[in-house]
């Protein structure tokens, strides 16, 4: 009996896609039926470990193709894991699998489908790229009967009942008569050699024979026997580590690197690890829940499909697999938390891969700050957890320099630093501002003089440097300052020192009386600076208070913030500071003086890009100035 279902809208929608796409690379729907066909043996050989009546006689994990080029059809076979009759209505009639939904919202804002199909993978579906009918059977071993699926990829599917005894799944494609060329022996042979090479399931395909004479047929298995990460470097090309990543991880970019090692120590693993360089939605989410990690592999068994225990957080971007014996077969997954070895293998590789990491940031600057623009953000997560290596992960970081217009490493900052002034100190300032963007960053009044005094500020723009700044606050030894804490100083003369403190006693009172205009529980002080340029005056920030950035940030993020109080530095040689003081002189109580104060206050709060209370009140002095004149 069969039962006819309808699909999801969504799926509905993939499918209209695929089934019209003039995507030129159709040869993936082999790739991705493989690779689910593997991940279904994959599955079965994990429960085989705690089930022993699981594998019953079908002991031989393979997935087995044949083809018929005179009817156009392929059948994909494996003895995995299977699907129950509700499985197969979750899993193939919905799209669950949030990769695919991923790639339905990054559709929407682009036009270019075929690139988009290029770079990720979409699933089963893309089998209706060349089937005009697909027919699934499928048992699972906790279910007594096996199910039978058919879609002509149009809408609906439908379900019955089915024949098969055996555990695992058939997949029947009935291809579009100009897709016939799938069916040919040698074609299904190259575009597995060159997509699914190293799944590490046999791919078993009858040897050739002419179509005309019907002799029994003969398997033999295409793909290479040995895992990669099993055999040595130097058998390995670039390529073949290329070709590798893409058929397993589905970015079809170029990794940044990988690292193949075979460790022998106080624990021995191999491990093939991949960074990658693009974003792409498998790897590397900005969100920390995200499942992560790579597989584990315990003699050979695939024991784990993402052991996020042998991986740092913020290395969540990194895939691919390792593989010990020191770690028992039979352990529990809440075991394998408090192991020992697993513990050294974390540290040992995150050693590893900060040092990849550094070695790619000399040898291959492009492509890193690439690789940084979409993971930097995760790898800078690090500088928070990590105390024993916060300043390794931060010399793999770089940041903008206000000098040199690039982005620049703390170690080249301090390199410069060092070449510039030949002096005695080997402790270097490491000067940063931090700002929602470069405008605002280069806009702060306190830069200018760095500015001109040749001292480099990194200018530092991504929303997670706040707290960066709050866990990095030296670099082996060089403390990191930003440049409008209240104490900054910069080289001042005896003379300079002389002159303000000079203007500080003769501008006494009228500083008193701007802090009592603006409000004694908004400003801390009031005080003479040196520091600003041409700028009238500065907002500062004390130690140990929320820096102005960190205060927006809360505040935007909805959070109380309990009052900080500035400290408002003014320029006692700016044309408008002497303004006031002639006015303070003649008439302190005047109503021009009041403006003007106000008037100056809130620009140094828009030159910090923080909103004003009162934008109309702003406004209306500014045009009283302009009439009065
Ligand atoms: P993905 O493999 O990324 O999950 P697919 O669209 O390729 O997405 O497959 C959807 C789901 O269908 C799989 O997650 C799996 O649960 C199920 N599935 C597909 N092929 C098989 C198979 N050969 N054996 C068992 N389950 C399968
Ligand atoms: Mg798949």
């Amino acid at each position: 009996m069969s039962k006819q279902y309808t699909f999801e809208a969504q799926t509905e929608r993939l499918l209209e896609l695929l089934t019209h796409s003039i995507y030129s690379n159709k040869d993936i729907f082999l790739r991705e039926l493989i690779s689910n066909a593997s991940d279904a043996i994959d599955k079965a050989r994990i429960r085989s470990l705690t089930d022993t009546e699981y594998l019953e006689d079908d002991t031989n994990f393979e997935i087995r193709i044949t083809s018929d080029e005179e009817n156009h059809i392929i059948t994909i076979e494996d003895n995995g894991i299977g699907m129950t009759r509700d499985e197969v209505v979750a899993n193939i009639g919905t799209i669950a699998k949030s990769g695919t939904k991923d790639f339905l919202e990054k559709l929407e804002k682009t036009k270019d489908e075929n690139s988009l199909i290029g770079q990720f993978g979409v699933g089963f579906y893309s089998v209706f790229m060349v089937a005009e009918k697909v027919e699934l059977e499928t048992k699972s071993f906790d279910s007594k009967t096996s199910v039978i699926w058919i879609s002509e990829g149009k809408g609906t599917f439908e379900l019955s009942d089915g024949k098969r005894k055996k555990r695992g799944t058939k997949i029947t494609i009935f291809l579009k008569k100009d897709e016939s060329e799938y069916a040919k022996n040698y074609k299904l042979r190259e575009l597995i050699k060159k997509h699914s090479n190293y799944i590490g399931v046999p791919i078993m395909l009858p040897e050739y024979q002419d179509p005309k004479e019907k002799k029994e047929e003969k398997f033999s298995q295409v793909n290479e026997t040995k895992a990669i990460w099993n055999k040595q470097k130097s058998e390995i090309t670039d390529e073949e580590y290329k070709n590798f990543y893409q058929s397993v991880s589905m970015d079809f970019t170029d990794p940044l690197a990988h690292i193949h090692t075979k460790t022998e120590g106080n624990v021995s693993y191999t491990a093939l690890l991949y960074i990658p360089m693009a974003k792409n939605m498998f790897l590397g989410s900005a969100d920390s829940q995200t499942e992560y990690g790579p597989k584990l592999f315990v003699q050979n068994v695939m024991i784990l499909e993402k052991a996020a225990l042998l991986l740092p957080v913020w290395l969540r971007f990194v895939s691919w697999v390792v593989q010990t014996s020191d770690i028992p077969l039979n352990i529990s997954r809440e075991m394998l938390q408090g192991n020992p070895n697993t513990e050294k293998i974390k540290k040992s590789l995150t050693k590893k891969i900060i040092d990849t990491l550094k070695k790619e940031l000399i040898n291959n600057r492009e492509n890193y700050e690439n690789f940084l623009g979409n993971f930097g953000n995760i790898l800078k997560e690090g500088i928070y957890y990590e105390i024993d290596l916060k300043e390794e992960i931060a010399g793999t970081i770089t940041f903008y320099s206000l000098l040199e217009n690039k982005k620049i490493t703390l170690d080249e900052y301090l390199k410069k630093a060092q070449e510039e002034k030949k002096d005695d100190k080997n402790i270097k300032k490491i000067y940063f501002i931090t700002a929602k963007s470069l405008a605002e960053a280069k806009a702060n009044p306190y830069i200018d003089q760095f500015q001109k005094k040749n001292i480099d500020v990194l200018l530092l723009v991504d929303p997670i440097d706040e707290w960066l700044t709050g866990s990095l606050t030296s670099y082996w030894g060089n403390p990191l300052i930003s440049i409008t804490g209240k104490d900054v100083e910069l080289e001042v003369s005896e003379e300079e020192k002389k002159q303000q403190e000079e203007k500080a006693k003769e501008y006494k009172d009228l500083f008193e009386l701007i802090k009592n205009t603006i409000g004694s529980d908004t400003l801390e002080a009031v005080q003479p600076s040196t520091r600003l340029g041409d700028h009238v005056w500065a907002l500062a920030t004390k130690d140990g208070q929320l820096s102005i950035q960190m205060e927006k940030m809360m505040r935007a993020m909805g959070q109380e913030v309990p009052p900080q109080k500035r400290t408002l530095e003014l320029n006692p040689d700016h044309k408008i500071v002497a303004l006031m003081f002639e006015e303070f002189q003649s008439d302190l109580k005047s109503e021009k003086l009041k403006n003007l104060i106000w008037y100056v206050y809130e620009q140094a709060l828009l030159l910090e890009w923080w909103e004003l209370s009162d934008y109309r009140a702003f406004v209306e002095r500014m045009n009283q100035f302009i009439v009065s004149k």
